[in-house]
């Protein structure tokens, strides 16, 4: 089909392009309009446009609607990968990109008849299943389904549905114990060399890395003293590999799962891309050896979705289920969080609608739920039992220690990569927090729908009602836990906190909280409108009765669950006639996520019990009111481990039989060189007497040759102008491919502002994270796959983007990124060393920001710093021999435009010196 007659509109900072037919000439114009003509065009007619949100945050009109290429894409293409851009969209449909924002609404209407035109080819691979939701989509009036019938033919036998069409899960028996084997050195070598197969470079670090990897698969010689290995690996010594090796073998030989942990998505994609050099794609019985398995907030929940689709989401949102539907149908693994559902697809309905179709809550009803033994997260939980490899991430990990086996047995052969993040997520696993949020999630899971809520929402009765009419002490634990958890929290408690007039016990004590936490804090917080926190000192006798009187009612709310739980395995343990293998899970699933209650309820009372005694020294305590633009959204009380390591080497570590803890930045590099001992009392071994290995493998990297590092001297701290002047004026002088790091997302916001217009102008895009309606995983999309393109952000862009090549050849910082000084941070400090401390956390976060920039042997780039007050100590963060120099912008400014270091020849990279000369 030729290019769609309809109008197209696109807007981006550089202004607005209209498109439409024009009756004079039978062709089409596209000219360039003002914002207002823009939306006036827009509301008056259904335009094509590309990623609506977007383009409405563009014309500062939010309420922009209109036929969106993203929207046709997922139903055409569900579950394919397309970056949300004019560009990307090109890619993914193999159509000529669009050479300048002019050309884009041209480009949309010519990308919407090829997708129409494609409908209607016999080589549309995901017609199935397409007739009968478009049928759903013209009842919800989604825009596109006028559009598309004609050129979507009806099959001609019925389709079946959805719930029908996905395949079932088998049972299978509990794996054997692994065998106990030696993975020699030489072997593990010798798998390597064949895993990287003939004719690779022989990389020496990666060999001698795989060689020290292959000892944490031998036997354990004594019960709780795994083996743990320490392995600093530099960038690019090819560690994934270097670890699979060795973990491959031991799996063939010991019949045994190996966990690899993660703390990014980015490398979760790239361990499955490796892993496919050592493992097939499926065994010879069908199953695969690779599972990646996330925790289950991760997955569709089709017993959400059902509810969704025939109902329980009205306007936007049930078009959302319907597109949602046609992915499940295509999708690898159900994974809605990074999987292979587009991750811009549910930032284009706005509200949390994905959210709500994944199981949130924990209210799975098990083998009650009629698609059980569809669900994916059953797939993905019984897949990994019997799998070789499991990549996972360090909370699930964690988290599945800690909370003991459901499914399958526990991970005992471990290899956290990006080491570095165990300890951020072992504080959040291990923390316990009170708050209103947090009790209100408990009543509803206890008590289920109250009032005006929506959906398929079921308390404990609902979920066993069967249970408390066969067993009468089980019924009246359940009816008693129900009447307890009455006095939790319930909705509107945010508003009777702030009048003052809280119900129940536990609303009284974080009305105290709230009141005491405005008293004390002077964290600066008030005035800006952040969150403010008090630590747990001092505290008014009424504070500390209203803590003792929440903590009888939580002990009222434990007791009658304790009881549930022990009637649940009286029933396991002498089972009714009716109960059949699948009312069996389903108990057992009650148990499980029951237990896990009883857990959380018994920290909260431990938790209060503590207020106005004596301070724990192993715990930091405070209480907190979060707030967002000065607007509260929660309020509690919160502990957190002094040290997490402490309970993550009891529970993790002990129980294990080999642990590797891998990162390019796993020491700290002082002026001193490597800092071992720290890495070592970092690892947590200490707190159960072990000496593990270590291990140093230097980056390959020529960082000399292909890095430099420029400390700008004159821009003055807090000249909001200037630092906004220097990232723009540094974008244009490199072309785009800048990736701009904030401390505090109110200056991202404020440089953004600033500068995204004139960048736009010189053919150079700009997004934010914090600004831009996207997700940070598109963003990073976005970004690498447009080399004019730059990319603000915080925290996540540091540590988690991958970036390799030409799309990101400059890094810019802000400023040196000092730690946050909450009350934890000020404990963690005065226990480990003070200034020290500091120290050693802002060398890993340059490190880890540096990293950004080197990621393969070829890439090379500038590192800016935009603070002159960069102390000379924290330069040791950078890898030996790379050249560091102080200059002022104007020298900055030339050395960058002068191109990457090492590539300085424009032919070489494509880059053209000099600014406002965009590719
Ligand atoms: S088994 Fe649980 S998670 Fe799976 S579809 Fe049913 S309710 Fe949802």
């Amino acid at each position: 089909m030729a290019a769609i007659p309809l109008p197209a509109l696109h807007a981006s900072h550089a202004g607005c392009w209209l498109a439409e037919p024009n009756s004079d000439t039978g062709g089409r114009e596209t000219r360039g309009c003002s914002k207002g003509e823009a939306i006036n065009a827009a509301a008056d007619t259904p335009m094509l446009m590309i990623n609506a949100p977007l383009v409405a945050t563009r014309l500062g009109y939010p309420d922009l609607s209109g036929l969106d290429l993203l929207e046709l894409f997922a139903f055409v293409h569900p579950a394919r990968f397309c970056v949300p851009t004019a560009r990307g969209l090109a890619h993914a449909l193999d159509l000529a990109e669009p050479e300048d924002d002019a050309a884009i609404p041209a480009f949309l209407q010519a990308a919407a008849g090829a997708l129409i035109a494609h409908c209607e080819s016999d080589a549309w691979a995901e017609r199935e299943g397409a007739w009968s939701t478009l049928q759903s989509l013209m009842r919800l009036r989604w825009p596109w389904a006028q559009v598309l019938s004609p050129h979507v033919r009806k099959p001609e036998k019925p389709e079946k549905w959805l719930f029908s069409r996905l395949p079932e899960w088998e049972d299978a028996p509990e794996r054997p114990q692994p065998a106990q084997v030696l993975i020699e050195e030489n072997e593990a070598e010798g798998h390597l060399a064949r895993l990287t197969g003939e004719g690779a470079e022989r990389r020496e670090g990666q060999r001698a890395y795989t060689r020290s990897a292959s000892g944490v698969f031998a036997p354990r010689e004594s019960r709780g003293r795994p083996h743990l290995l320490l392995a600093q690996a530099g960038t690019g010594i090819g560690k994934t590999l270097g670890y699979l090796a060795p973990a491959a073998l031991w799996a063939q030989k010991a019949h045994g799962t190996v966990w690899v942990s993660t703390y990014t998505k980015n490398l979760q994609r790239q361990l499955r891309r490796e892993s496919a050099r050592a493992w097939p794609e499926r065994r010879a019985d069908g199953t695969p050896p690779v599972v990646v398995r996330k925790g289950r907030e991760n997955y569709l929940c089709l017993l959400n979705l059902e509810d969704a689709l025939q109902g329980g989401f009205a306007g936007r949102p049930a078009i959302l289920a319907q597109l949602v539907a046609r992915w499940a149908a295509y999708s690898r693994d159900g994974d809605m969080i990074g999987g292979d559902l587009p991750g811009w697809l549910g930032t284009l309905f706005r509200k949390r609608g994905i959210a709500a179709l994944t199981d949130q809550r924990g209210e799975c009803i098990y083998a009650g739920c009629p698609h059980y033994r569809k669900c994916f997260i059953e797939r993905a939980a019984r897949a990994s039992a019997q799998a070789d490899l499991v990549i996972a991430n360090h909370a699930l990990v964690m988290i599945n220690a800690a909370r003991g086996r459901h499914h399958g047995p526990a991970p005992t052969r471990i290899v956290f990569d990006e080491g570095h993040h165990v300890f951020d997520a072992a504080d959040s696993t291990f923390a316990a927090a009170l708050t209103g949020q947090e009790a209100i999630e408990l009543r509803r899971w206890i008590v289920g729908p109250e009032r005006n809520a929506r959906g398929r929402r079921r308390g404990l009765a609902a979920r066993l009602a069967d249970v408390a009419s066969y067993d009468e002490a089980g019924g009246e634990a359940v009816e008693d836990a129900v009447e307890a958890a009455g006095v939790l929290p319930s909705e509107g408690w945010l508003g009777r906190l702030a009048e003052g007039m809280p119900q129940g016990p536990v609303e009284e004590l974080l009305g105290q909280v709230r009141a005491l936490t405005y008293a004390r804090d002077e964290s600066g917080g008030q005035e800006a409108g952040y969150g403010i926190e008090t630590e747990i000192a001092q505290l008014p006798g009424p504070l500390i009765e209203a803590a003792q009187s929440a903590q009888q009612a939580l002990a009222a709310i434990r007791k009658p669950l304790l009881t549930l739980g022990v009637r649940l395995s009286a029933i396991l343990e002498d089972p009714p006639d009716w109960l059949d293998g699948q009312g069996r899970a389903r108990i057992e699933g009650a148990r499980h996520s029951l237990a896990w209650r009883v857990d959380l309820v018994a920290a909260w009372e431990a938790l209060l019990g503590r207020l106005g005694g004596p301070t724990d020294p192993d715990f930091v305590d405070w209480f907190a009111v979060d707030r967002n633009d000065s607007r509260e959204f929660d309020i509690g009380v919160h502990r957190r481990w002094l040290d997490p390591m402490q309970p993550f080497a009891k529970v993790v570590l002990e129980p294990a039989h080999g642990v590797m803890l891998t990162s390019a930045t796993l020491t700290d590099r002082g002026e001193a060189g490597e800092d071992w001992e720290g890495a070592i009392a970092a690892s947590g071994a200490p707190h159960i007497a072990l000496q593990p290995k270590t291990g140093s493998h230097a980056s390959p990297f020529d960082y000399a040759a292909r890095a430099e590092v420029l400390i700008v001297t004159d821009i003055k701290r807090g000249d909001l102008p200037a630092l906004a002047g220097a990232y723009a004026r540094l974008i244009e002088a490199a072309g785009g491919g800048t990736l701009g790091l904030f401390t505090a997302i109110r200056r991202l916001r404020a440089v953004y502002g600033r500068i995204a217009d004139r960048l736009a102008r010189a053919g150079l895009p700009l997004y934010a994270q914090h600004v831009d309606p996207i997700d940070t995983g598109t963003l990073t999309d976005i970004f690498r796959d447009d080399r004019s393109a730059s990319l603000l952000g915080t925290d996540a862009l540091r540590d988690g983007v991958d970036v390799p090549g030409e799309s990101l050849r400059c890094v810019v910082m802000e400023s040196v990124p000092w730690p946050r000084p909450t009350i934890l941070h000020r404990a963690r400090r005065a226990a480990n060393g003070g200034g020290a401390y500091d120290d050693r956390l802002i060398r890993a976060r340059i490190a880890q920001a540096f990293g950004r920039l080197i990621r393969t042997r070829e890439d090379a780039g500038h590192f800016v710093v935009l603070s002159a007050a960069f102390p000379s100590r924290l330069l040791t963060a950078f890898p030996p021999g790379t050249p560091i120099t102080r200059v002022t912008l104007d020298e900055a400014l030339a050395r960058v435009a002068a191109g990457p270091p090492g590539v300085q020849d424009a032919t070489e990279t494509g880059t053209l010196n000099g600014h406002l000369s965009p590719p």
